[in-house]
């Protein structure tokens, strides 16, 4: 099995002592690539560094979470779109709006938002989005850049049937987590991930966040890393009625095709 984990915050300081090991066992695991999430002004540089660092392996985005989005300022779009430059940089974001939280006032996350699916024009990149209680003004905000840019990946999937079907109708792509495998947050998508065509359907671990609360035995840390991947892939597979390895052969396809990676040699 080859899989390709499209969200792994790797920059996180979690995993500052024992990087080089994560990535080993997701390797022996078979994740034998990975998209770093850069999420910030502060990791988005990072998140290049590691991916030049393993070139082939490891891939980087370049955005700002909406979480942040207060420090989406001129010079912050300016380093944002510098990195963008680096090929290894393979998507725009992470961006999009998060109104669970509110971290950052709802007009600043639009704006950042915004001002990143501007630099997702400019480069044809692909877009790593994120949705959180935000679905209304997502749609309205993306609907103004409608026909200008390239693909889109919803990453982190948690909304409802009728939000999937919106995403689908625009063409998106989704992206599964250990969500998934949450009993008392996660129960619906199992539901109707059926529903997602295998050439628009991603997994992705999210680590070191959202560890697949269905993992036996636990880590005592309740870290979550690329290694799990795998046992997502497996509870997608179950829920999607196909065989385990039939689920991670396309959403391998569908990630290549995607991010336009290259193969492992
Ligand atoms: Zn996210």
């Amino acid at each position: 099995m080859e899989l390709i984990d499209i969200g792994a915050n790797l920059t996180h300081d979690s995993f500052d002592h024992d990087r080089g090991a994560v990535m080993a066992r997701a390797r022996e695991a078979g994740v034998v690539q990975m998209v770093v999430t850069g999420a910030s002004r502060e990791h988005s540089p990072m998140a290049l560094e590691l991916a030049r660092a393993h070139p082939g392996e490891l891939f980087a985005t370049a955005g700002v979470h909406p979480h942040h989005a207060s420090e989406y300022t001129a010079e912050c779009d300016a380093e944002i779109r510098a990195l963008h430059v680096h090929p290894e940089v393979v998507a725009v974001g992470e961006c999009g709006l998060d109104y669970f939280r509110d971290f950052s006032p709802r007009p600043a996350q639009r704006r950042a938002f915004e001002m990143q699916l501007q630099i997702a024009v400019e480069t044809g990149k692909p877009l790593f989005l994120h949705q959180r209680d935000a679905h209304a003004d997502f749609m309205a905000v993306m609907r103004n850049f409608q026909g200008r840019l390239g693909p889109a990946v919803v990453h982190c999937f948690t909304g409802t049937r009728e939000e999937l079907y919106d995403y689908l109708d625009q063409d998106w792509h989704v992206g599964i987590t250990g969500w998934l495998c949450d009993e008392r947050r996660g129960r619906h998508l199992r539901g109707f991930v059926r529903d997602i065509p295998a050439d628009r359907l991603m997994v992705e671990t999210d680590a070191p966040y959202l560890l697949p609360r269905t993992l036996e035995p636990m880590p005592k840390d309740r870290r979550n890393e690329p290694m799990f991947l795998p046992h997502i892939v497996e509870e997608l597979a179950r829920d999607r009625g196909e065989e385990v390895a039939v689920t991670a052969a396309n959403a391998t396809a569908t990630t290549r095709a995607f991010f336009r990676l290259p193969a492992v040699e």
